[in-house]
């Protein structure tokens, strides 16, 4: 069983041997979403960071470019 890197923690990740680009797993370690960005080697990405934090942003963009101008 192939593994990979967690972005999180740095612990090892088992991941499928037929995984694919895009694919989700979570760590056993710390149990973060992760999405594999890159096959060979296998990488992975924070699943969170990539979508929520951008989702984010956008709610919370107007209001805090309001308080940083203040
Ligand atoms: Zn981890």
């Amino acid at each position: 069983m192939p593994t990979s890197i967690c972005p999180e923690c740095d612990e090892e990740v088992y991941v499928d041997a037929d995984i694919e680009q895009g694919d989700q797993v979570n760590c056993d370690e710390c149990h973060a979403g992760l999405v594999v960005v890159g096959l060979d080697p296998i990488e992975l990405d924070l699943k969170d960071e990539a979508d929520e934090s951008f989702a984010d942003d956008d709610d919370y963009g107007s209001s805090n470019y309001e308080d940083e101008r203040f």
